[in-house]
């Protein structure tokens, strides 16, 4: 009330009080009970009779008042991480920068987090202002404003369902906006990986970023540099695993920020050749997440580099070396200079260097070597890879056609069609299938075949 009047006197009328939400009831907000989690409710009843406040916040609010039913809940509350933890039976207290609580239910897990307090000043910080730690806990209304973004600082409290709005989030849904909360550049200082959520949220749910959220990132892009490789990486794979990667890498470009971010961006965005590969993949990987199937990061990750992979693959060629050992130097180079600047696990890396290395082997279809192919644990990811190499016109299309007949057919139909890849690889040019014996050009031949076979042999 007095602030208010405060405000009235100084004319600032239509600035909103920050410390106190909009509260919208059912009729308002529309959210249908029916997309929140049995679980969320649980764990808001619990704490709410416990005596603590206890709201599903964030990204599920957010999804909620979209329509769509969260694919997770978060839940935020007064309660302290020790005092959250004794309320469950499965609960344990995680993370140094951030510490929360993980509430299971078989599998299905909450994330419950104390409101963190405006405070931020006094927090651990690096040379250049990115906060390291920050465990400071404090009121509802500081909670909301550290919060990133208007659309993702709202709280719906399922006993009443009730949407706790201090920053103007249910506008901005309803306007398709994407709004940071605060100041840009110090929001931004703070966490550059911010920079990085805000694409993706305008990718994935089609908004548009408000011209004040959106200035500063061209000019504040090299900040992520400074941010640990592997959290980097995480906002990464989320953005090409959002089912709107293709949208993300765009609007990382038109945001300005595919620049010096992650090497393979630059790579795959400046090179038109590439392009129609990357999109390919990028493509079918969004057709599979929207569809519910799995989507593997070898996998894309694969697809992403394979033009770096190509060129040098082609480079150490020229300069003498063999087809296979070439390909794995390429290889080499290449997971060298992603791994240092993009954390890339070594699981994931592995998965890449199988999918690549497995590439030659598809072009050698006589005698054993399809049959052989065929029984590799990641063949199925070599085939798909293959597939998108012919769809964008690096490999004849025939050479996939006939690897989706031989995958398909029954054991007599695949002696036939090695049969018919036999006579035909007899009489393509020598050039592009090392052959076994002596050949006229010095240097190819036998070693690579030796190479080859010894590939073959290796799972
Ligand atoms: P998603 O659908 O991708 O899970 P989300 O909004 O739920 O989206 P989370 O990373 O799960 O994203 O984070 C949950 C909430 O925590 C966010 O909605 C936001 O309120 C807050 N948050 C997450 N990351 C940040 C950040 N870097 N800075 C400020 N607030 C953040
Ligand atoms: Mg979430």
């Amino acid at each position: 009330m007095i602030k208010k009047f405060i405000r009235k006197i100084l004319g600032v009328k239509d600035q909103r009080d920050l410390t106190e939400p909009v509260i919208l009831g059912p009729d308002e907000h529309q959210i249908d009970p029916k997309n929140v989690s049995a679980n969320a409710v649980r764990v808001t009843q619990t704490l709410q009779e416990a005596g603590y406040k206890a709201f599903v916040v964030g990204g599920a609010v957010r999804d909620l008042l979209l329509g769509v039913k969260p694919k997770d809940f978060d839940i935020a509350t007064d309660a302290t991480p020790e005092q959250v933890k004794r309320l469950f039976r499965r609960a344990f207290i995680i993370g140094r920068r951030f510490q929360i609580v993980h509430v299971m239910f078989g599998q299905d897990l909450l994330e419950v987090t104390t409101f963190r307090g405006a405070g931020s000043d006094n927090a651990p910080k690096d040379e250049h202002g990115r906060v390291l730690r920050d465990n400071h806990f404090g009121p509802q209304h500081e909670d909301a404003a550290r919060r990133d973004f208007t659309i993702n600082a709202m709280y719906y409290d399922p006993a009443t369902q009730s949407v706790l709005d201090y920053h103007g989030g249910i506008e901005d849904i309803r306007a398709k906006t994407l709004r940071i909360i605060g100041m840009p550049e110090a929001r931004y200082r703070e966490d550059p990986v911010r920079m990085l959520r805000v694409v993706r949220f305008a990718a994935k749910l089609g908004f548009t970023i408000e011209p004040t959220t959106r200035a500063p990132i061209p000019v504040m892009a090299p900040l992520i540099d400074n941010v640990p490789a592997a959290r980097v990486f995480d906002e990464m794979l989320k953005l090409l695993l959002s089912g709107h990667a293709l949208a993300c890498l765009k609007e990382l470009r038109s945001a300005g920020l595919h620049h010096g971010l992650l090497p393979l961006l630059d790579v795959v965005l400046e090179q038109p050749i590439g392009m129609k590969f990357v999109t390919l993949a990028l493509d079918s990987t969004d057709g599979r997440v929207k569809a519910g199937k799995g989507v593997s990061p070898g996998f894309l990750f694969a697809s992403l580099l394979w033009h770096q992979v190509l060129e040098k693959w082609n480079a150490y060629r020229a300069a003498g070396e063999m087809p296979i050992p070439a390909l794995h130097l390429a290889a080499d180079d290449v997971l060298e200079t992603q791994t240092d600047n993009l954390a890339l696990q070594r699981r994931i890396a592995t998965d890449m260097r199988d999918i690549w290395a497995m590439q030659p082997r598809f072009e050698r279809r006589a005698g054993r070597a399809p049959y052989k192919l065929l029984e590799h644990p990641r063949f199925r990811a070599g085939y798909d890879f293959l597939l998108l190499r012919c769809a964008s016109g690096e490999l004849p299309a025939e050479i996939g056609e006939w690897w989706t007949e031989f995958y398909e057919a029954e054991g007599g139909e695949r002696e036939r069609l090695v049969a018919v890849a036999s006579t035909r690889e007899a009489a393509a040019p020598k050039k592009r299938r090392p052959r076994r014996g002596p050949r006229k050009s010095a240097g190819e031949g036998a070693p690579v075949q030796a190479q080859a076979t010894a590939g073959g042999g290796d799972e």
